[in-house]
Formats: structure tokens, C-alpha cells, sequence
């Protein structure tokens, strides 16, 4: 089910640009004010439940930590189990890790091992509010393989087209994107 374009507009609007945050030269993407405006929060949450209930999905993966928000809402919708990736050190039982680059240095993304465990090859639905470099998204879906499940689709509330994000991450699995920042 696609948006309307009324419908695309009000998410947009909703998203406040924050500049030089946490630094100078970035425009931060505050998706705080979507979630405080209930037609927007309810639009978008209405069209990831009419697009994804077709999916035949087992989990939402969410990415820590704004991937928690719509992530668990969506799971919720869609009468499914929800799965947090997070960043090191965070989860108390046993994890798989997954290192990957930042601009400076690098990070690390865990989940537990037996997250998606209950189903064999549990088709899964990576979530996050935005894709910038991919690095994130990518260790994650290699993390949801190394897991022993399936992501079937990454999907991100923002995605900034001007980085390679989005291209580098459909190497490895289908992308969806709601707005696009050019
Ligand atoms: P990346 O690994 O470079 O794709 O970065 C994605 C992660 O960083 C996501 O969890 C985003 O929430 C966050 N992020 C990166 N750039 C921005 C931005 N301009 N505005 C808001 N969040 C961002």
C-alpha cells in the first residue's frame, strides 16, 4: 500500500532538522517530533502495517536506539516478536557481535544468541529511523545471518541519499526508505 503524497508530506513536516548536532556540518534528523504528533505517528505506523503484514515475517530486529520505538510499535501491530540489536555491553545473556567502521574509530552491535531461535530461519525485518553511512544496518544484517535467521528488508523512516548508504546496504538485502533527504 503506497502513501499518499498529503500523507508523505505530514510525516516530512513532522521530522524537525536540527543543525550542527552532535557537531558542526550535520543536520540531525529529530523523528521526536513525529512521534509527538499523533497524525503523523499514526500514518506512518498505519502504512508499515498495511506493508509489511503481506511480508510473512517472524521478527522486527529493531537498532538501538530509535529502531526500539517504531520497531516494537510495528512488531506489536503485526502480532510478532521483537528483537533489540544493541550496542555493546547492554544485553545480559550470551551475544553474537558484530564490529563495524565509524568516521572515527570503530563500534560494536550485539543481539543474544538465541534471539531468533524459537523459529528455524525466522524471516526478519531489520527497522531504524535512518540510514546515513549503512554501517550500522549492514553489521546488523549480517549479525540477524550469523544468528541463524533471514532478513527479508531493512527498512528506515530517513534515508540521506547523498551518502552510499542505501546502495552498499542492497548488496545484502532489499531497502526500503519512506523519505528520501537528497
Ligand atoms: P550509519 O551507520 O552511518 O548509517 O548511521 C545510522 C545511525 O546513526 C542511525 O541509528 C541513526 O539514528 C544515526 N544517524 C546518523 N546520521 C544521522 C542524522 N543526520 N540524523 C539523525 N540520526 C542520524
Amino acid at each position: 500500500m503506497k502513501l499518499s503524497s498529503v500523507e508523505r508530506k505530514i510525516i516530512e513536516n513532522s521530522i524537525r532538522d536540527i543543525k550542527d548536532f552532535p557537531k558542526p556540518g550535520i543536520i540531525f534528523k529529530d523523528i521526536t517530533t513525529l512521534l509527538n504528533d499523533k497524525e503523523a505517528y499514526g500514518i506512518l505506523m498505519n502504512h508499515l502495517y498495511l506493508k509489511y503484514k503481506e511480508y510473512n515475517l517472524d521478527y522486527i530486529a529493531g537498532i538501538d536506539a530509535r529502531g526500539f520505538i517504531f520497531g516494537a510499535s510495528l512488531a506489536q501491530m503485526l502480532g510478532l516478536g521483537f528483537v533489540p540489536i544493541r550496542k555493546k555491553g547492554k544485553l545480559p545473556y550470551t551475544t553474537i557481535s558484530e564490529k563495524y567502521s565509524l568516521e572515527y574509530g570503530i563500534d560494536e552491535i550485539e543481539v543474544h544468541i538465541d534471539a531468533f531461535s524459537n523459529i528455524p530461519h525466522a524471516r526478519v525485518l531489520i527497522i531504524d529511523d535512518l540510514i546515513a553511512t549503512g554501517g550500522t544496518a549492514n553489521a546488523v544484517a549480517t549479525l540477524v545471518k550469523q544468528a541463524g535467521a533471514e532478513c527479508v528488508e531493512a527498512c528506515f523512516i530517513i534515508g540521506l541519499n547523498f551518502l552510499d548508504g542505501i546502495k552498499n546496504l542492497k548488496e545484502k538485502t532489499d531497502v526500503y526508505t519512506l523519505i528520501e533527504v537528497n
